[in-house]
């Protein structure tokens, strides 16, 4: 599940190769925009809101945003026009050529495509983006605050509290904060410490190709607890716990270590 900074990332990289030019070509390979065109369209900007990706184009009679959103396991490449894909071309969603890029989404969660005035219907649902222009830190804590009985893990991850943080940010910051991941939230010390380092970790983390929250970059490093059940915690060497949390059909993976991270009372 991509992070916020990984959306931020994709969403820098379309704006820089795509902005200003003209579509010469597009190609929406799913069904509800299958007869879509927007060739001779111009290609405004880029931006992310949380884990969406919005994409402006003026289509003369009408400015649209291509809201893509990459899910599970999308993403966004930018080749040179005609140049060799390096995924499978029957992975690819949207296709939108320039005269100098081609730039292609592949399983990609969402593509839609509507009139720009109605953005605020896709992405005003969203809490203060950490990553966004306008982040607005006594906001986001506002809305973790409301409800005070929710576990931590599940309030981490609700976009409409605060967006950007994915399964990664969630396990890493409930880790370095020292509590555990089902603590509820009005239990947590220091909400606000733990809302600014994750505005940090994502911060550092959008300016490289690979994600750390630990500093280290090599590969197996770069995590305190996130994928590293069964291994020693990096403090104190008590074996890392996994365990799958959140509603049915929707779970995620949580790591802890137990002795850095006891259990308090639990949430209600
Ligand atoms: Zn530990």
């Amino acid at each position: 599940m991509p992070e916020g900074d990984t959306v931020y990332r994709a969403a820098r990289l379309l704006d820089r190769r795509l902005s200003g030019q003209e579509l010469l070509r597009t190609d929406f390979r799913v069904p509800q925009l299958a007869t879509t065109d927007l060739a001779g369209a111009r290609v405004l900007e880029t931006v992310s809101r949380g884990k969406h990706l919005l994409t402006r184009i003026d289509g003369a009679e009408q400015l649209w945003t291509l809201h893509t959103h990459l899910k599970m396991e999308g993403a966004w490449r930018v080749y040179e026009p005609g140049g060799r894909w390096k995924r499978p071309a029957h992975q690819a969603r949207v296709v939108l050529c320039t005269a100098r890029a081609e730039a292609v989404g592949f399983s990609l969660g969402i593509v839609e495509l509507f009139p720009r005035e109605l953005e605020h219907e896709v992405v005003g649902h969203l809490g203060p983006d950490l990553l966004g222009p306008d982040w607005d830190e006594a906001e986001a804590l506002r809305r973790l605050g409301e409800d005070p009985g929710r576990p931590l893990n599940e309030a981490l991850l609700d976009q409409t509290r605060l967006a950007g943080i994915g399964n990664m940010y969630m396990a890493e910051l409930c880790f370095t904060s020292g509590v555990h991941p089902r603590t509820a939230v009005g239990e947590v010390p220091d909400l606000r410490r733990m809302v600014r380092r994750a505005k940090q970790m994502l911060e550092l983390n959008k300016q490289r190709a690979v994600q750390s929250t630990t500093g280290d970059l090599r590969e197996r490093e770069r995590t305190w607890v996130y994928r590293r059940d069964k291994q020693p915690c990096r403090r104190c060497s008590t074996p890392v716990e996994v365990d799958m949390t959140g509603p049915e059909g929707r779970q995620r993976a949580t790591y802890w270590c137990p002795s850095c991270q006891p259990a308090g009372p639990p949430a209600s």
